[in-house]
């Protein structure tokens, strides 16, 4: 046995002497193999759910990178030459998703040329195959014209995926099956990519890199867990876990930052010889350290998998010796780059792009942050102040968290503050003293463009940009201030405490905000007061959403997003649309019910707007595809559906609900959830709780049917008379749907008033066809009215 194993380190050895960097050299400036060209026929490549055949043409593999060809092209070029492409969603809404971009419900394309990027056994399964059939023969004259002709698509696709290739051929982890990356270009379809990647909860992800009105878009026509994951689902648990992180950062005159984080990692299990972490892309990380000993670092530039990934890129550690299980590691990261931007007059902001310090999922964890900076400036960061001083030009703030939170944020600028105390909680919002250039000569419309994360990660709220204002950043900062300690002490005494004891507010040039643990970035149209110009309805929601809704949605965000966190990008909508409802809640307070009326008005013009197509934004894509929303398809509807019709759900359940029990499952949430993951299906069980005894859907299972997993907006009508003689009497009703799907049906309040006692609310279910319903009375009615309390989302 002894020789065995001896055996077996000695073939692993030639793999590990290359260095990461060396492999992902070969990645990116490999060739084809002319003595690996075949002549092929009927070969046929399956990986779970994708079935790629290869019916007639020619297939040339790549020289080998550690020990094997990593990539191979196949192409058709010849008369009748084919190769097909199949693949079938397991469920409904994804097939229903692919359908939208490709009008098929499952993929079944034919092309003509297609490179494939693989680990594992890809190689071995094809090369396999060619005995079969006495057609398939090597012509390795015709690999070197082959070569010519893919070498620069193999180098180009291999760059953008040399980090993910070298942490599969350095083997990490060691269990996980090879992934392969398929690139087609298909007959009918274009050019689009289909991605089997095991370490992503999501094995199966097919879409297309497109462009619309000059933005990159990677549009997501289908992803799903993969045949094997499915049948047998492992627990979601992140392979390392991080506690622990302490950042000395230095901002240099010029803004370029350079840090040192070190944070202790955990591998949960053995044997592991590389480590991958998420970076921001405009961050370098220039050297690490595992427990002191230094470390092979790779790190490169891919836009298509950045896409993918959320903005921010992947870098391995590869650590002297391979890490050992449950073994606490202290690594150390020095990394730098230009994450601060200037926007002109001394306003700064920090890029929302990407995290700007190595992190391995979002997990939470304390923060000891030091920063160093020029003493005219203040930098914010999560934290109490621990110490603070000035020395020369050189001004230094440390902060240290009170309980762990999932990341850490900071912002700078030259500030005007006000500071408050309210129950028990701090509030420091800051101002520029100066605005941004953008802003000066006119007020315009500046959309900032969120990430289309794939990944477990929170998008910056987008929003629309007033029309028109008063140019003073200062002009609002003690109301501003008194509105977020407000906002903040209301939600306290709904949901709990907060985040962290401390919050800070500080301004972000563009019309986008994001709330992290403890730290806000609030758009800086938000601190200025709109004119008061003609009211026309939209100038009003406007100033309601600067006003009001904004910084409360942000401060919402200290419980939906950094204390309950969503499990999966599928779940993110429920933050965004409980952080939206809990600022409509605060608004209700303050301005009362017909403020919150107003902006879901606008909600629903925004969800019925027409795309392109002549569709409805709602019919883009159900709320649970999250940011898969934002696509070159209809860029708007990520906004509309998250925030609008996210809001619209939890009115909906609240009016389901009643407001005694719909308050009770918020605080219930955050009792629960507080510090932990939530699916949407956890919240659907969850919620039905909370509905009054004997509802009708008592699971829910038809409203999240409806309006979470699904789309279509209803029209409803309602017609009533009364039959029968006093005392009893039947008012007899129908209600009518239009304009919905084909399986919609949705739960819609009748108000009956009588002169004497309670209001009668006959709850009705609309169905495809009109449905008729009996209430017994005993007096005539005085009013009846289909839902008065927008219970329903509907035209
Ligand atoms: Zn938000």
């Amino acid at each position: 046995m002894r020789w065995l194993f001896a055996l077996a380190l000695l073939v692993r050895l030639p793999l590990l002497a290359g260095s990461a960097a060396d492999m992902a050299r070969a990645i990116r400036e490999n060739t084809f193999d002319s003595d690996e060209c075949y002549r092929v026929r009927d070969l046929t490549l399956i990986k779970e759910d994708i079935r790629i055949y290869l019916t007639d043409g020619y297939l040339i593999f790549s020289k080998p990178v550690a020990d094997r060809p990593i990539a191979a092209v196949f192409f058709a070029d010849n008369e009748g030459g084919d190769g097909e492409v199949m693949l079938l969603p397991p469920d409904r809404a994804e097939r229903r998703s692919l359908a939208t971009y490709i009008d098929s419900p499952n993929l079944d394309e034919h092309f003509r040329g297609a490179v494939f990027l693989f680990t594992g056994d890809v190689y071995d399964a094809l090369k396999k195959q060619l005995p079969e059939n006495p057609a398939n023969k090597k012509l390795p004259e015709l690999g070197v014209l082959l070569d010519e002709k893919w070498t620069s698509a193999l180098r180009s696709l291999g760059a953008g995926y040399q980090t993910r290739l070298t942490l599969d051929l350095l083997g990490w982890p060691a269990s996980r099956p090879g992934m392969l990356a398929a690139f087609f270009q298909g007959n009918k379809l274009g050019n689009f990519d289909v991605v089997f990647d095991p370490s992503s909860p999501e094995q199966i992800l097919v879409g297309q890199l497109t462009t619309r009105d000059n933005r990159l878009y990677f549009d997501t026509w289908t992803s799903f867990a993969a045949r094997s994951s499915r049948l047998h689902p492992a627990p979601r648990m992140p392979e390392l876990l991080l506690r622990d992180y302490r950042i000395q950062a230095v901002v240099n005159g010029d803004l370029s930052l350079n840090a040192v984080t070190r944070v202790k990692v955990t591998p949960r299990a053995g044997g592991t010889p590389v480590v991958p972490f998420e970076i921001a892309p405009e961050m370098t990380v220039t050297e690490a350290t595992v427990d002191g000993r230094p470390a092979e670092v790779l790190q490169s530039d891919a836009l298509r998998v950045n896409l993918m990934r959320g903005g921010n890129n992947l870098f391995l550690v590869v650590p002297p010796e391979p890490l050992r299980e449950g073994v606490e590691y202290e690594f150390e990261f020095h990394h730098s780059g230009n994450v601060i931007h200037d926007a002109g007059d001394r306003v700064f902001y920090v890029s929302a792009r990407g995290f700007w310090y190595p992190m391995f999922g979002q997990q939470f964890a304390s923060y000891d942050l030091l920063f160093r900076y020029p003493h005219d400036l203040d930098l914010v960061t999560p934290g109490g102040v621990v110490e603070d001083r000035t020395e020369g030009d050189w001004r230094t703030t440390r902060r240290r968290t009170a309980s762990p939170i999932r990341m850490a944020a900071f912002n700078l600028g030259n500030y005007e503050h006000a500071r408050l105390e309210r129950a028990g909680y701090t509030v420091d919002v800051c101002a520029n003293r100066a605005l941004e250039r953008v802003l000066q000569p006119r007020p315009q419309t500046i959309l900032t463009s969120p990430t289309a994360g794939m990944q477990r990660r929170r998008l910056p709220d987008l929003i629309e940009a007033p029309a028109a204002t008063e140019p003073s950043p200062q002009t609002r900062l003690e109301v501003l201030a008194s509105e977020v300690a407000s906002a903040l002490e209301y939600m306290a005494g709904k949901f709990g405490p907060p985040a962290l004891p401390q919050l800070t507010v500080s301004p972000i040039p563009g019309a986008f905000g994001q709330g992290f643990p403890g730290l806000i970035y609030l758009s800086t149209l938000a601190y200025l007061k709109s004119l008061p110009t003609a009211r026309s309805p939209a100038t009003l929601q406007t100033e309601l959403f600067f006003e009001d809704v904004l910084q409360a949605h942000e401060v919402a965000h200290q419980w939906w997003g950094n204390r309950v966190t969503p499990a999966t990008y599928r779940d993110g909508w429920l933050m965004e649309a409980l952080a939206n409802y809990s600022a409509l809640l605060y608004l209700e307070k303050r301005k009362g019910a017909h403020s919150v009326e107003l902006m879901l008005n606008s909600y629903r013009t925004d969800l019925l707007a027409k795309s392109a197509g002549g569709q409805t934004v709602d019919s883009t894509g159900p709320i649970v595809l999250g940011p898969r929303l934002e696509s070159s398809q209809e860029p708007r509807a990520w906004r509309s559906i998250i925030y609008g019709k996210g809001s619209w759900i939890i009115q909906m359940l609240r009016r389901r609900m009643g407001d005694e029990r719909f308050f009770s499952l918020l605080h219930e949430l955050m009792t629960r959830y507080g510090g932990k993951e939530i699916s949407t299906e956890g919240f659907r069980e969850l919620a039905a709780q909370f509905l009054p005894p004997k509802s009708d859907d008592p699971k829910l299972e038809a409203f999240f049917e409806q309006w979470v997993y699904g789309t279509g907006i209803p029209n409803l009508k309602l017609a009533w008379s009364i039959k029968g003689k006093a005392p009893s009497l039947r008012l007899v009703g129908t209600l009518t749907q239009s304009d919905a799907g084909e399986d919609s049906s949705v739960i819609a309040p009748v108000e009956i008033q009588v002169a004497r006692g309670r209001t009668v609310t006959q709850w009705v279910r609309s169905a495809t066809d009109p449905v008729t319903f009996t209430v017994a009375l005993t007096q005539p009615p005085l009013k009846v009215a289909l839902d008065p309390h927008q219970a329903v989302l509907r035209r």
